[in-house]
């Protein structure tokens, strides 16, 4: 092993400007620490944007997605198609109900939950017998009850293909879930991400494209879910329960109000984010399509715009990903292997068996995906140092 370096380039960064740092010293300037104006602000800015009825803050992208499959009352041995090719909180929120996730190899250009084997797994899963035998883990699922929602996932800022995952939804009866977090401002056949599916959440860890620090938030047009999830957010308080009065078994997932007003200031910025890391995913394409041995991300005709989120490339079979990582390290530029399969992570192996071959096509982007430095505050220069390195050690 060689001595570390410290990169030359950071992984990513936060994009922050002083508007970002008056946002914050306003808040300390009062005592609305919590449950303040700031909230609804931030909310409000989420409603306009994404067009949807209601935006409900709450503390990460993953209370968000729990209180989503909280609210689309999925609970024990219920079945949700899902998908291996995510961040594990995803799989886990299903989890955390002792629900059984269902997983859907995905597709190998986009990595998003392949529609088709989606449609698939349903009509088998609801046949039942030895149709469905094949979709289930080959432990630890217990006793399964019924098929009851999609939860997919828009894999590194460009949507799935939510409207056959939705004709799939609306033929069975199933609860549809989107999780965004790594897509806001993304767009599917000219629609948002976050309005193509019942609800769905976003992610606000500073590596996302706007920021609280920790932070999510869940949209939505279902007045009930809304009000449920309001109250699950905030300990199960009910509209009219008194701060001792506790209707539902509730979670403290609330945002503060310092977060909230980092969010609004990062929101009024949205566009200028979003085309910074447009430009730098450009420099990128351009400079790495020159380069053999790797590719490039694949961009779906469905996604009308790609919302960058991380910059992935695919190094060809037959070169040593993880030798290639450290030399990359050993000259200064931090990479990552992107995603590590949630269905291969030790605890998941443990519970429910599965092995390497499960899901191939999962399995075979976990082990060439590697996440160059990306954000939108990196220079050209940044870019052009990457690439030229990356070309030196291929
Ligand atoms: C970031 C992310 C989340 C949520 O992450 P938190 O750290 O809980 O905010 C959920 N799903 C995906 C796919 C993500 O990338």
């Amino acid at each position: 092993m060689s001595k570390p370096v410290p990169p030359l380039v950071p992984m990513s960064s936060p994009d922050l400007t002083d508007a970002e740092r008056q946002a914050v010293m306003g808040v300390l300037q009062t005592p609305n620490l919590s449950m303040g104006p700031q909230i609804g602000k931030f909310e409000d800015a989420f409603c306009g944007y994404i067009g949807s009825k209601h935006a409900i803050s709450v503390s990460s992208g993953t209370a968000g997605l729990h209180l989503c499959v909280r609210a689309a009352g999925i609970g024990p041995g219920d079945l949700v198609l899902t998908t291996p090719f995510s961040f594990v909180a995803s799989t886990n929120v299903l989890l955390f109900e002792q629900a059984v996730p269902v997983f859907i190899d995905v597709d190998p250009l986009t990595g998003n939950m392949d529609p088709a084997l989606t449609a698939q797994a349903a009509r088998d899963l609801v046949a039942g017998g030895k149709a469905a035998q094949r979709w289930l883990p080959r432990t630890g699922a217990g006793t399964t009850g019924n098929l009851k929602a999609i939860l997919g996932v828009d894999v590194f800022g460009q949507p799935a293909d939510w409207d056959t995952l939705g004709a799939t939804a609306r033929e069975y009866g199933l609860g549809l879930i989107e999780d965004s977090c790594e897509a806001l401002g993304a767009e599917y056949k000219g629609r948002k991400a976050g309005t193509l599916a019942d609800s769905a959440v976003f992610a606000f860890y500073p590596n996302k494209q706007i920021t609280t620090g920790e932070g999510g938030l869940i949209v939505t047009d279902n007045d009930q879910a809304a009000l449920l999830m309001r109250a699950l957010r905030n300990q199960g308080r009910a509209p009219g329960d008194t701060w001792l009065q506790h209707t539902h078994l509730g979670y403290n997932y609330r945002l503060d109000d310092l977060s909230a007003a980092l969010g609004a200031a990062q929101m009024n910025r949205l566009e200028e984010l979003l085309v910074k890391r447009e430009t730098v995913a450009e420099w990128y394409r351009f400079r790495l399509t020159k380069i053999a041995g790797i590719t490039v991300p694949f961009i779906d005709k469905t996604t009308t715009r790609v919302s960058w989120f991380v910059y992935v490339i695919r190094v060809d079979p037959g070169i040593d990903r993880e030798a290639l990582a450290q030399r990359l390290a050993e000259r200064g530029i931090p990479v990552r292997p992107y995603f590590l399969p949630i269905h291969l992570q030790p605890y998941m192996v443990e519970r429910f068996g599965y092995r390497s071959g499960d899901f191939p096509v999962t399995e075979d982007l976990g082990e060439r995906g590697l996440a160059l430095p990306f954000s939108g505050v990196m220079t050209e220069e940044q870019v052009e140092l990457v690439c030229q390195t990356l070309e030196a050690v291929l």
